[in-house]
């Protein structure tokens, strides 16, 4: 039987006991814990001891934490090695990074490239519309066109500049 789960019955056995057990996700002695997934189920896998009855020698294991699946069940140095073999494969290659710090340097330099081409345009427009305003304010003041076709134009021009 997993130590563990011997543990947990015991306490539920002995009456007035608290029946929290205590988990820690983070456990020192399984890193792994809680971050492999199951393959047959998608569940995290967990770890517990086992102990040999007869050696009294513990086989620490990872498993998986749904009950009854019996999908993963590895030892732990065997998924820790496998874990750390798979990192070192994702792991760029020091000879690629120039590379990639051009990649992103490229990326960067024509998304900014493109908001400076955004923000002259929206200034460009925005001094179109200012220079309309003027317009209009200099046939009002020169009396070309009345009171009510001034406010008229005057708010039109004032909404597309979005005040
Ligand atoms: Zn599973």
């Amino acid at each position: 039987m997993d130590e563990t789960l011997f543990w947990i019955v015991q306490k539920r056995l002995t009456p007035a006991s608290p029946l929290r057990t205590e988990y820690r996700r983070d456990h020192p002695d399984f890193p792994l814990r809680g971050v492999i997934r199951c393959g047959q189920c998608n569940g995290v896998l967990t770890a517990s001891n086992t102990v040999k009855k007869r050696s009294a020698r513990v086989f620490p294991y990872y498993h998986c934490a749904r009950k009854g699946c019996m999908g993963v069940r590895v030892r732990k140095y065997v998924l820790e090695e496998t874990f750390g073999k798979l990192l070192a494969d994702v792991t760029p290659k020091p000879e690629y990074l120039p590379l990639f710090r051009q990649i992103v340097l490229d990326v960067w330099k024509s998304r900014r490239e493109s908001v400076t081409t955004l923000r002259a345009e929206l200034r460009r427009r925005v001094n179109e519309l200012m220079e309309k305003k003027d317009r209009i304010y200099d046939q009002y003041d020169g009396r070309k066109i009345d009171d009510e076709t001034y406010r008229r134009q005057s708010d039109r021009a004032d909404a597309r500049q979005g005040w």
